[in-house]
């Protein structure tokens, strides 16, 4: 087997494409794989405005800006999907589903990221990230003293609620069951002159004709009342999956699916690292994604280095 790389990174969003830079410039033989084009969710984000000395600019050019980078320094990357990862101790093996290509490294970081969960209904396809977000701390500044929708009622619901409250005119929540997050969050909400709650609904479309302009809903009572909210904006907060079926055997995710590392990035496994969202973390972000990829590249070269 030729394919023996000191590092291997899993993934190309902002944590494995910063890993790769701190891991090339260790002098690590570093390898970066992805099943899409490098740039992770940045490419589907119309505006990132929260990366520090960036300014506004579109998520595309963030992606391609941090490729380039990449690719300055002589990373190689591949696109390949990684359907598995071995632990065979001091060479994983990892193999992809393109003709059963099969690569080896001392050490390996994943960094696959998560996808926000979708509701699957009418209109939400044609008003995604035009209207429907997944993320207020990324979008929600486009709302203020506007009208909003949240869908979804558990922390991340519920949290950033309360931060969409305090900029937009009026917050209607429709959620599945009754909100579920930690009980003062939900006091405090509650509270709110300007937040309606709508508990026990079942969202039926996303209406609009040039711009989205609001959204259907019915009680899952046994009235079964519908009602329909106009708003200018829709956050979604219904969970997301974590990108981590290929490493499910390793042990080291926690009940969620996501990573458990410690602070330095390792996992419970020598020689594996996590880092971005697919980490069990607090905010997922760019910058915070960036990070992630630095301590683990820092780590993972050390422990290249103590297998000499
Ligand atoms: C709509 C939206 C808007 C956002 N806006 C902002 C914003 O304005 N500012 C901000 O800071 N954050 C924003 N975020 C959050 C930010 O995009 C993420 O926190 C960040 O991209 C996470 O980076 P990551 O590298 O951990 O993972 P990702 O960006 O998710 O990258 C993971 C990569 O791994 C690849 N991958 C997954 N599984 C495999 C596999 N088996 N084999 C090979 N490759 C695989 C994927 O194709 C993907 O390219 C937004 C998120 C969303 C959803």
């Amino acid at each position: 087997m030729g394919n023996i790389y000191d590092i291997i990174i899993v993934g190309s969003g902002p944590a494995g494409m910063t890993a790769a830079i701190y891991a090339i410039r260790a002098n690590m033989k570093v390898l970066l794989l992805d099943r899409l084009a490098p740039g992770g969710q940045m490419i589907n984000t119309n505006e990132v405005e929260n990366y520090t000395g960036t300014g506004k600019l579109s998520g595309a050019e963030l992606a391609i800006k941090m490729f380039e980078h990449t690719q300055e320094l002589g990373v190689e990357f591949d696109y390949k999907t990684v359907v598995n990862i071995s632990n065979g101790g001091d060479l994983k093996t990892v193999t992809c589903e393109e003709e059963g290509t099969v690569y080896q490294a001392k050490a390996v970081i994943l960094a696959t990221g998560t996808v926000p969960r979708r509701l699957g209904v009418p209109g939400e396809e044609e008003w995604a990230a035009n209207g429907i977000s997944w993320c207020a701390i990324c979008d929600g500044a486009q709302y203020r003293d506007k009208e909003v929708v949240v869908i979804g009622g558990g922390n991340s619901a519920v949290e950033e609620s309360i931060y969409l409250a305090g900029i937009c005119t009026k917050l209607t929540i429709v959620t599945m069951l009754d909100l579920t997050a930690d009980p003062k969050a939900c006091d405090q909400l509650r509270k709110m002159p300007n937040v309606t709650i709508y508990p026990y609904q079942e969202v039926l479309e996303f209406t609009g004709t040039d711009r989205l302009t609001g959204v259907r809903f019915k009680s899952t009572k046994e009235d079964a009342t519908e009602r329909y909210v106009t708003c200018d904006g829709v956050f979604e907060y219904i969970g997301f999956s974590a990108s981590s079926q290929a490493f499910a055997d390793l042990g080291i995710l926690d009940r969620t699916g996501c990573i458990q590392t410690d602070a330095r990035m390792c996992t419970s496994v020598p020689g594996i690292f996590g880092a971005g969202d697919i980490t069990v973390k607090h905010l997922r972000q760019i910058i915070t994604a960036c990070s992630d990829g630095a301590v683990a590249a820092n780590s993972a070269a050390s422990y290249v280095e103590s297998l000499k």
